[in-house]
């Protein structure tokens, strides 16, 4: 990767944002938005094609189906955005109509257990405003004749803000907006950090060119490699980069109606993507941290157990082709599955924004503007979202998310 880096116009910012993807796009976008926030901002970011980065990577769709009310109501919030992006964006004549594109999880159960699982979800998700239904598997094969219901117990399902979104058009908006409100984005990367002599406060970060630029408050939006930009500042996250490989495939016998993204007990997922077309998505079984360049495709996969899972859950599905695949990195929270956010205990200017493992993408508008917020007033002012603080990791107290794909 060849990049010719920029210098940034001045020495000192309120807020300088490591990573311009998805949430430290985000971040800005609300940041500028807030007319609150009077502050100089810097959002640098390493590849500025964004080739290798989650966001480019992602399945992108969105779901209601947490365990956690605090992660419905996040993607709540992250539909509502979707949907009413160019009223977000002060009514900008160029900003796109958005959908989401309703067919909603299906969650299968092959056990008691899980079933009782997805049953005490639900009442999460209700009680939170949410429409899931639990189906017995007569009910599901009657609303989805496609589906082999010959091992379930039970399914869930919710298609009201649950299925895809066009997340690269926000992702742009995001990019764009910022810039045009004064956000300074530079191609460049931060390669080290300076802290003061109590090792409480960063004082500065270093560019890959060399500069030192003075920092208020520093934003780790760095994704998988949020790990590294943590060790700059002394600090371990329990974040790993794990690959996580997608599939778009066609039928040779189409389904007769939309395919939910479906969680099959095997734990592979799948979805409609186009009219005709579908797309997959697994892991290998062995599920190591991987080195942050390394993208390539686990070529048994495919035939060894994502195809045959798809073709016993669905029969009409015997005949299908792979028309494309590519693999990316989730950044893995291991200790609960859950974003890491807010403050370090320690070093309090420094800000996270990590672990989204698979749900980063819905969850960007909730946590950029939560963040956002932070910044500015060193509070939430809308959802409280200090339960994804730093803090949980020392204390060694998990706020675990049950749901995670
Ligand atoms: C295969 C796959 C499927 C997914 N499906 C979904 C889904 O359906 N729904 C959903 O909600 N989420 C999904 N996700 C998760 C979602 O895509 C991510 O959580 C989200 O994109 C994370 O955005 P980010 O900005 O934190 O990280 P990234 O997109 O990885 O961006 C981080 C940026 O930081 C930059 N950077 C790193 N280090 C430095 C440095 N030192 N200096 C400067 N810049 C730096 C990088 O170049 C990169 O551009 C999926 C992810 C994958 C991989």
């Amino acid at each position: 990767m060849v990049h010719s880096y920029h210098t940034p116009q001045h020495r000192h910012y309120d807020v300088v944002i490591i990573g311009g993807a998805m949430m430290g796009s985000s971040t800005a976008w609300f940041l500028k938005d807030n007319p609150d926030f009077k502050g100089r901002l810097l959002v640098i970011e390493r590849d500025p094609t964004y080739a290798n980065c989650s966001t480019s990577h992602t399945n992108s769709c969105i779901r209601l189906q947490f365990s956690e009310a605090l992660n419905v109501r996040i993607s709540q919030f992250g539909a509502d955005f979707i949907k009413n992006l160019k009223r977000y964006m002060c009514n900008d004549e160029r900003v796109p109509p958005l959908r989401i594109q309703n067919y909603g999880y299906m969650y299968l159960a092959d056990n008691a257990a899980f079933a009782d699982t997805l049953r005490a979800n639900q009442k999460v998700q209700l009680a939170a405003g949410a429409g899931t239904r639990i189906l017995t598997p007569d009910e599901i094969k009657r609303e989805y004749p496609f589906y082999n219901v010959d091992d379930l117990v039970a399914g869930s399902i919710n298609t009201v803000d649950e299925g895809y979104w066009d997340g690269i058009t926000v992702f742009d908006w995001f990019r764009k907006s910022a810039r045009e409100r004064g956000a300074e984005y530079i191609a460049n990367a931060v390669i080290s950090m300076n802290k003061n002599k109590a090792g409480d406060h960063i004082e500065s970060v270093v560019l890959a060119t060399g500069e030192e630029i003075g920092c208020g408050q520093v934003v780790n939006a760095s994704g998988p490699r949020g790990i590294l930009t943590a060790r700059m500042a002394g600090i371990e996250i329990p974040v790993e980069p794990r690959k996580r490989y997608t599939y778009i495939f066609s039928a040779e016998k189409p389904l007769d109606r939309e395919l939910p993204l479906t969680i099959d007990p095997s734990g592979v997922h799948f979805r409609q993507d186009g009219k005709t077309t579908y797309l997959a998505g697994g892991h290998s079984a062995i599920d190591p941290a991987v080195d942050y360049d390394d993208f390539e495709m686990d070529h048994g996969l495919w035939q060894d157990h994502i195809w045959p899972h798809i073709a016993m859950r669905i029969p009409q599905f015997e005949a299908i082709k792979v028309t494309r695949e590519w693999a990316g990195h989730y950044d893995y929270n291991v200790f609960d599955h859950n974003a890491i956010l807010g403050p370090h205990t320690e070093v309090k200017n420094f800000i996270f924004l990590n672990g989204f493992s698979g749900h980063g993408l819905q969850q960007s508008p909730a946590m950029g503007r939560g963040t956002a917020e932070w910044l500015t007033y060193g509070a939430y002012q809308t959802l409280d979202l200090s339960p994804f603080h730093f803090e949980r990791i020392t204390a060694k107290k998990p706020f675990i998310e049950k749901a995670i794909i």
